[in-house]
């Protein structure tokens, strides 16, 4: 499999803490403290812990101290995992920090032993501007050369997280002059939410810059950290943007099955011939029902368009779990397809296609 949506792990091993694997973020050792206590009451806690026990060959209490003596050759210990999981290249966004660069991709690369290609994220240049006081066309300009460098500092595509900032309802009548006065207007918010109109002109705008390069254009949609307002996520909200000339020429990748709108995703991938689907992180988080939801997305999206990968993040036991935890889903949707009349040469073709070749064909592996 080639995981065509994670981001870089630790860069040493120890004990794991199982509940810092989460959605829920916390901040302070108060809100560290209650996630620990809640988190065990979750099924994919649960499932990973068991799992894991039986990988480290330990009881399920004792895996976060197992973890820690498994893992003291620390690359031995990920290439284990990543080579147990059959993942054998990974798109990498290497952050959320402005110092987030390809040399992480590359540290990366080394430590799983397999290739790696980044993306470059646009908001930590446009948030840190926004932060410095720069302007509306300062900031445009700022990204546009960002964009522009990208493949020369070795970027393979591009993502952003507009949805956790001003959301997915993005405006394509936006100009510099409405994107200033965002800015002015919205001087006693947080950074992170201010600025739509300029976020909005700069997203159509790269649009456009990255279909000129040829280069594909992660968009985070659904769920994700406890930070996201999950109304402002739902990908229907991009209609009028994939509308635009800048949004029918891009490509475009729906990261995380767009959960739970999988069935609005599907529509918009088969309706729009540059628009992906792409599947991860609810493998990790809703374990339960992930047969179900690839299932909602391929029963009516072309195979041909959607890549599955994990999300992994922080710990290489994500991208491990949720690379078998996918696989598994697809083998019951497989047959349950074979059942009723699907030749196996043309599953075969198309298991190919979700776990491999399409993510090859989009970021050149
Ligand atoms: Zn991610």
């Amino acid at each position: 499999m080639i995981d065509s949506h994670g981001h870089p792990v630790a860069e040493g091993g120890g004990p794991l803490d199982l509940s810092s694997i989460n959605v829920q973020l916390a901040a302070t050792a108060d809100e560290r403290a209650e996630r620990a206590r809640s988190s065990p009451s979750r099924l994919s806690h649960e499932i990973l812990s068991v799992r894991l026990a039986t990988y480290l060959d330990c009881e399920v209490e004792e895996v976060g101290e197992a973890r820690g003596r498994a893992s003291t050759d620390w690359p031995g210990y990920v290439r284990g995992l990543f080579a147990d999981a059959g993942i054998h290249g990974v798109v990498l966004d290497p952050g959320w920090k402005l110092e987030a660069t390809t040399a992480q991709a590359e540290r990366f690369s080394e430590l799983i032993g397999c290739p790696v290609r980044p993306i470059l994220r646009l908001e930590p240049l446009i948030d840190q501007m926004i932060q410095d006081g720069a302007g509306a066309q300062e900031v445009f300009f700022a990204v546009q050369e960002a964009v522009r460098q990208a493949p020369a500092s070795g970027y393979r595509g591009f993502k952003t997280i507009i949805a956790y900032r001003t959301g997915l309802k993005v405006d394509p009548e936006s100009n510099l002059e409405r994107a200033q006065r965002s800015l002015d207007e919205t001087r006693g918010l947080p950074p992170r939410r201010r600025g739509k109109a300029l976020r909005d002109l700069i997203l159509r705008s790269a649009l456009g810059w990255a279909a000129e390069m040829g280069m594909p254009f992660q968009i985070h949609s659904g769920f994700g950290d406890s930070e996201i307002r999950l109304s402002e996520a739902n990908p229907l909200l991009l209609e009028e943007l994939l509308q635009t000339p800048e949004g029918s020429a891009a490509t475009v990748v729906l990261i995380h099955g767009s959960y739970p709108w999988h069935e609005e995703l599907a529509f918009l991938t088969l309706a729009r011939p540059n628009v992906y689907a792409e599947i991860s992180e609810f493998n990790l988080y809703t374990v339960g029902t992930v047969a179900q939801r690839l299932e909602q997305i391929l029963d009516f999206a072309p195979t041909a368009r959607v890549l599955c990968g994990t999300d992994g993040h922080g710990h290489p036991e994500t991208y491990w779990f949720g690379a078998h935890v996918l696989r598994e889903a697809w083998a019951t949707v497989r047959r349950r397809w074979a059942d009723q009349g699907a030749r196996s040469s043309w599953l075969e073709d198309v298991e190919r296609d979700i776990m491999e070749r399409n993510t090859a064909r989009l970021y050149g592996f």
